[in-house]
């Protein structure tokens, strides 16, 4: 094994030492800075180098909580490896507690990996890619739904490439959606780059949700183990895993009439036929009953009660027999809600 080496950003962070750095991505009307709170916690021992980043979509802060508790969690003593925390990516975003870098309404998870010339995104998808990104090995982004919407815990990653496949199965979630990330995606372009990269989806936006979070710090936990970060920490493999491809295993049930929106699921498991929700004008003199047209799992739900004609209701995947049965049981026993569906 090799000598473990500082990280380079504009400085070094050495080996054994635990820097908390305000790295400036661009500057505001007033001139004053748009800094990013990062923690890099460099290892005693050799080792890779992952990150985690939150909050490239500013209103999703499940991820903030995870990524704190993460920075605070591991002694470079411990670490074979460094960890590259970056708390809060789109910190414009955040301060309005919105998805998009306001005024603009830019998407920074379109926009890397970035160019020094690019627009307002572009170029802080740069200064982030460029500084924090591209030194690593693999990371972890971590996402919630966008608002008015609530999503499943899952992972989100390019499954045909053996290296990712290794990362997703680590991470110990038990859905992942296999494909390939969007265009300008954080995950898209470091997994292009050689730089393995999941994405978490886990719950809702504007809120923090502990048992999500919870169960992602586990997960993060889980990585380091199988990497060699944390060489006497274990590997959590979850009950059953369930990979879907997000192309052909998925829809999404959508309104037909407008209305008010009821729904009428208790658990993300639900079965051909059963009624997900029911849609009734104000008088309450007509009802529209929207039933499961297969077996399978709510991925997303709505949350906004209100719908007109071809708004999202719900994001549904199917599930073989097997995993069915598999689910059926977790359920029976109290495993699967509280670590999966909040
Ligand atoms: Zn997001």
């Amino acid at each position: 094994m090799s000598a473990p080496t500082a990280f380079r950003y504009d400085a070094e962070v050495d080996p054994g030492e635990v820097r908390h750095i305000r790295y400036e991505i661009s500057e505001t009307y007033m001139g004053d800075p748009v800094e990013i709170p990062v923690t890099v916690i460099n290892g005693e021992h050799d080792g890779p180098t992952v990150f985690c980043t939150a909050a490239i979509h500013g209103d999703e802060l499940n991820g903030v909580k995870v990524v704190q508790e993460v920075a605070a969690r591991y002694s470079p003593e411990r670490l074979h490896g460094t960890l590259v925390c970056l708390h809060v990516c789109n910190p414009p975003g955040y301060l309005a507690q919105q998805r998009y870098i306001p005024i603009y309404d830019l998407d920074l998870n379109r926009s890397f990996p970035g160019k020094p010339n690019a627009n307002a995104a572009g170029r802080m998808a740069h200064a982030i890619y460029k500084t924090f990104i591209e030194p690593c090995d693999l990371g972890v982004d971590f996402h919630t739904s966008t608002r008015n919407r609530t999503t499943m815990y899952h992972v989100r990653a390019a499954m045909e490439r053996p290296e990712v496949v290794r990362l997703a199965r680590a991470f110990g979630s038990n859905l992942i959606l296999s494909g390939d990330a969007d265009s300008g995606s954080l995950r898209g372009a470091a997994t292009g780059d050689g730089i393995p990269t999941i994405t978490v989806e886990m719950g809702k936006a504007h809120r923090f949700q502990p048992a999500l979070i919870e169960r992602a710090i586990e997960g993060v936990d889980s990585v380091l183990a199988e990497y060699g970060l944390l060489p006497t920490g274990a590997v959590n493999w979850p009950g059953w895993t369930k990979v879907i491809d997000a192309n052909t295993d998925k829809t999404w049930l959508r309104a037909d009439t407008g209305g008010l929106v009821e729904m009428q699921y208790d658990q993300p498991l639900v079965h051909r036929g059963e009624t997900i929700c029911t849609i009734t004008d104000h008088f309450k003199k007509r009802e529209k009953v929207v039933t499961v047209p297969f077996t399978g799992l709510l991925v997303g739900v709505l949350q906004n009660p209100v719908a007109a004609p071809g708004h999202p209701l719900c994001h549904l995947v199917s599930v073989d027999d097997a995993t069915v049965a598999e689910i059926e049981r977790e359920i029976e026993t109290g495993e699967f809600s509280e670590q999966a569906w909040v």
